[in-house]
């Protein structure tokens, strides 16, 4: 059959979740020559195929895309002929207005939780395991487009082995930008809340599970920010937390280390399940077994629980081995901690930091959902779910800032016929919180590189937004 040259353009989630290795593995199976690299709308693909192939191509990558990958568009046209005499990922190519996806944080992948328990394996008990299929995005990204050096990895420099695995396209890790290990990677500190270092060599885990064991209270750097834990069986622990954080009925989130340890404390339903166990693992509003567990959330008989995320938690809960109350590390109405410097604010409330050297560049809270009649109900739409990019039924003319209002506040921009949703801010009424809310239009529009042409905002000259 006449050989033809054909581009295919794919817009959607298509950055950061392994799709050129899967569209490099594709062009192994068809025999296909030609290039594949990323742009500011996606992925671009040049073939040279015949039209039969073409279509099981495209076919294929209608079926088999990568499981963090979502399609929202495949076009593709033919080309003036140009011959390749091999299949390679070239480098990005930057041009015109970015509308590609951010990828969300999401949860450890089951493969890397495998290698994450394997004694044979280098990366045997790393707290920061990751590949093209899992881990942390959104919530490292300075730039786009997503590669190491626009990202807060860029300060780790790779080990040969890391190397090695980051190159090969047909690697599970091939262009996995926060990959590392224990040789090169990020690295977890203790310290106790005058920040001061606690000296456990490698043993950190080890020491902070031994310190929640004693009822201590410790703020634990997660993907989007900081969380203030204590043993969820221990009382006298969580009401030394509730008169430290001056929040003494304030319901708190349980995480779980895994669905079985769930359905000990709670009645869970199968769509429940599903959302708990999902990649974005949410927290999920359900109907505690135990009501007389008042201290966890009085007056209410239902409880917010969630499953490890991060390896680090993932270890903390398996060497725990009880549930743990997990609530934002912040000040009441403040936004999310991110950094040592913020937390200061809490020295008050916890014991001991346990601590990472991986930079949060984009704060982002828990997701916190509900199943009403079966439909699943965003209460709180952050890590995991946001960004997100919705379709528009109609092209703006000209680009949108649209901010929320004063409450739960969001902010939303509007580009060609897409809007990019933040994850959820939360109440403007401290002045960190509107730092957070200006923080995070800045990161939209640094990201998106964007410069809005009208500003969409409430009305209520008295509401900071
Ligand atoms: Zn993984
Ligand atoms: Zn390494």
């Amino acid at each position: 059959m006449e050989l033809c040259t054909y581009k295919i353009n794919i817009s959607g989630t298509v950055q950061g979740v392994g799709f050129r290795p899967f569209i490099y593995a594709l062009s192994q199976r068809y025999l296909v020559t030609g290039t594949v690299s990323n742009n500011s709308n996606g992925v671009e693909i040049i073939l040279n195929t015949d039209t039969l192939t073409l279509k099981q191509f495209l076919i294929a990558i209608e079926y088999e895309y990568p499981p963090l990958a979502s399609i929202d568009t495949i076009q593709h046209c033919e080309m003036s002929y140009v011959k390749f005499d091999s299949f390679e990922i070239i480098k990005t190519q930057d041009s015109g207005n970015i509308t590609v996806n951010i990828p969300p944080d999401v949860s450890i992948c089951e493969q890397c939780e495998k290698e994450l328990l394997d004694p044979e394996n280098r990366r045997y008990g790393y707290p920061f395991i990751t590949c093209t299929h899992c881990g942390v995005r959104y919530s490292i990204i300075y730039d786009l487009p997503y590669d190491r050096e626009h990202t807060s990895m860029k300060f780790f420099q790779m080990c040969k082995l890391c190397e090695k695995e980051y190159n090969n396209p047909l690697d599970r890790r091939y262009h996995a930008q926060p990959i590392g290990c224990h040789d090169c990677g990020p690295e977890l500190h203790l310290v106790d809340n005058k920040g001061i270092k606690v000296e456990v060599v490698k043993n950190e885990i080890k020491k902070t599970v031994e310190l929640l064991n004693e009822g201590k209270i410790i703020a634990l750097k997660g993907l989007g920010g900081y969380h203030l834990v204590c043993d969820a069986t221990n009382k006298s622990a969580i009401q030394e937390l509730r008169k430290r954080k001056k929040r003494p009925t304030k319901p708190l989130a349980v995480m779980v280390r895994d669905i079985n340890m769930a359905k000990r404390l709670a009645t869970i339903s199968p769509k429940e399940e599903e959302l708990l166990v999902s990649q974005e693992r949410p927290i999920v509003i359900v109907q505690m077994k135990d009501k007389h567990a008042s201290d966890i959330s009085p007056g209410i008989s239902k409880i917010g629980l969630f499953l490890p995320y991060t390896p680090l938690h993932f270890l903390l809960l398996e060497k725990l081995n009880c549930p743990l109350v997990a609530t934002s590390a912040n000040i009441t109405d403040e936004p999310i901690c991110t950094n040592l410097e913020s937390l200061e604010k809490l020295q008050n409330v916890y014991d001991y930091v346990l601590d990472h050297n991986r930079d949060i560049v984009n704060g982002c809270d828990d997701s916190v959902l509900m199943v009403v009649k079966e439909q699943q109900v965003m209460i709180r739409r952050a890590r995991g779910y946001a960004p997100i990019s919705l379709e528009l039924p109609f092209t703006l003319k000209e680009k949108v800032l649209a901010l929320g209002a004063n409450q739960k506040s969001t902010i939303a921009i509007g580009i060609e016929n897409r809007v990019i949703l933040s994850p959820h801010i939360g109440d403007l009424d401290s002045i960190s919180s509107v730092e957070y809310y200006e923080k995070n239009i800045e990161s939209l529009e640094r990201i998106y590189k964007f410069l809005p042409e009208v500003i969409a905002h409430d009305k209520e000259s008295r509401y900071s937004s």
